[in-house]
């Protein structure tokens, strides 16, 4: 019996330990609950405001803007068009002045459709490592493909990898672009978590970057929407998330 009783010691101290763990993890959680619900009312008192200083309509759509960048792609972006049309939704495609060389149908279907085109670059260079003529030639150069498909030179810019060029934009008399949120879509290639780090980081006027590179990307974009628009977010192009 006492050999008994000295075997199930050891059971009854680790029991209690499990015990205890389990009280002070229900502790913990309550903590966490309470703090977030708290960080929450806090973000309820916050009163809208909109770009003139007044306070926004109660039911104001919020607005945001979706962005593909490194386009056409001949696999993806008619995918992505037919899933924009289908929802009502207008974008901004940041194109690559060599792509739009050998895909000007593609390009001819995002303008006639309504979206926005801006420029990417001719070949998808750093502009920051160049010269001042050299960067110039590349956003000229794409200016003018774009132009020979459309009829109309962009005014917005997005330089590749974001790394912006003192001074270019003026030289070159655009509007540079650059985002809010970037899910890395391009790294992660994976619908769920690109969705999932877009509709938790997303606010107001905010501009998203996408590739329509990726089937996991165009899929990202149509799950965003439906997300969004479900939350009161209304999907406007860069232009006139900027100037409206
Ligand atoms: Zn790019």
């Amino acid at each position: 019996m006492k050999k008994l009783h000295k075997f199930f010691i050891p059971i009854e101290i680790f029991l209690l330990f499990v015990i205890v763990c389990r009280y002070m993890e229900d502790r913990l959680m309550d903590k966490l609950t309470h703090v977030t619900a708290e960080y929450f009312k806090e973000d309820e008192r916050t009163v809208p405001v909109s770009a003139e200083g007044k306070e926004m309509e109660q039911g104001e759509a919020k607005k945001v803007a979706l962005t593909f960048d490194d386009g056409p792609n001949e696999c993806y972006t008619e995918e992505l068009l037919d899933g924009l049309a289908a929802k009502g939704v207008k974008a901004t495609f940041f194109l690559i002045g060599k792509k739009v060389v050998e895909s000007p149908e593609i390009v001819e279907r995002i303008f006639q459709e309504g979206h926005l085109i801006g420029n990417h670059s001719y070949d998808h260079v750093n502009l920051n490592e160049m010269s001042k003529e050299a960067a110039c030639e590349q956003i000229k150069k794409t200016n003018e493909e774009i132009k020979k498909v459309t009829g109309t030179l962009p005014e917005y810019l997005r330089p590749p990898f974001g790394s912006f060029k003192k001074n270019l934009d003026s030289d070159m008399n655009m509007i540079e672009v650059l985002w809010d949120i970037d899910p890395r879509d391009w790294s992660v290639k994976n619908t769920g978590k690109v969705v999932n780090r877009v509709v938790t980081n997303v606010q107001d006027g905010d501009i998203i970057l996408l590739h329509d590179e990726y089937a996991t990307s165009v899929a990202a974009a149509m799950e965003i929407i439906d997300i969004l628009k479900s939350q009161g977010y209304e999907f406007v192009t860069v232009d006139e998330l900027i100037f409206e």
